[in-house]
């Protein structure tokens, strides 16, 4: 099954000026990595908010990494993707927000039983646009073209720091547009170039 060999989740904070807007936070001048553990991952299409938890909804392109190595410029960077899909990082922000205001990392904050949302409508080539409609509403749309950290520069970037393994998924950042996920929405994620599209039921 596609993502059955997944071994590592690694994310990436602030790489749309939208949303780093949107959470007066600062624009970065390197990558900003975090990491979920594997019990994250979520290629359901169910959404259970944890108990006494309330949670947002971070729209993403996630990379499917294809072998192990270390790509040493974004050329050898290219050849490390096997693949993009969309992917939502769930995210306590009143949680993150605490987290932040103490300088403590936010692991806990994006950490939860299925936090990890991956679609399996992979595709080989990028598209630009991408869109998450919570109740038939658009409540993000971003293009990749937009991104601060280009995906071959944050492959070569993380990997300068830890090798990466084969079926490594990478989280590329969420454009602006965060917001409340409320149980028995119908959230659905896409490309705005094709007619593929994923939907998920919020409970
Ligand atoms: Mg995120």
């Amino acid at each position: 099954m596609i993502f059955s060999g997944t071994k590592n989740i690694y994310c990436v904070g602030r790489n749309y000026v939208g949303h780093i807007k949107e959470l007066k936070s600062k624009k970065p001048t390197k990558p900003i990595f975090f990491y979920k553990p594997l019990l994250c991952l979520n290629t359901s299409n169910k959404i259970v908010i944890p108990k006494n938890r309330e949670v947002e909804h971070e729209l993403e392109v996630v990379v499917l990494i294809k072998k192990n190595g270390v790509a040493k410029n974004e050329k050898q960077a290219k050849s490390f993707i096997g693949g993009y899909t969309l992917g939502i990082d769930i995210t306590d922000r009143k949680l993150q927000n605490q987290l932040k205001k103490e300088s403590t990392p936010w692991f806990l904050s994006k950490s939860f039983n299925g936090s990890a949302v991956v679609s399996k409508n992979v595709k080989r080539k990028l598209g630009d646009e991408f869109y998450l409609k919570t109740n038939g509403e658009i409540k993000q749309s971003g293009k990749t073209s937009n991104m601060i950290f280009s995906i071959e520069r944050l492959i070569v970037y993380l990997s300068s720091f830890i090798n990466l393994q084969k079926n490594d998924l990478i989280f590329t950042g969420t454009p602006s547009g965060v917001g409340a996920l409320k149980k028995n929405d119908v959230v659905e994620i896409g490309f705005s170039d094709s007619n593929d599209f994923e939907k998920y039921i919020i409970s």
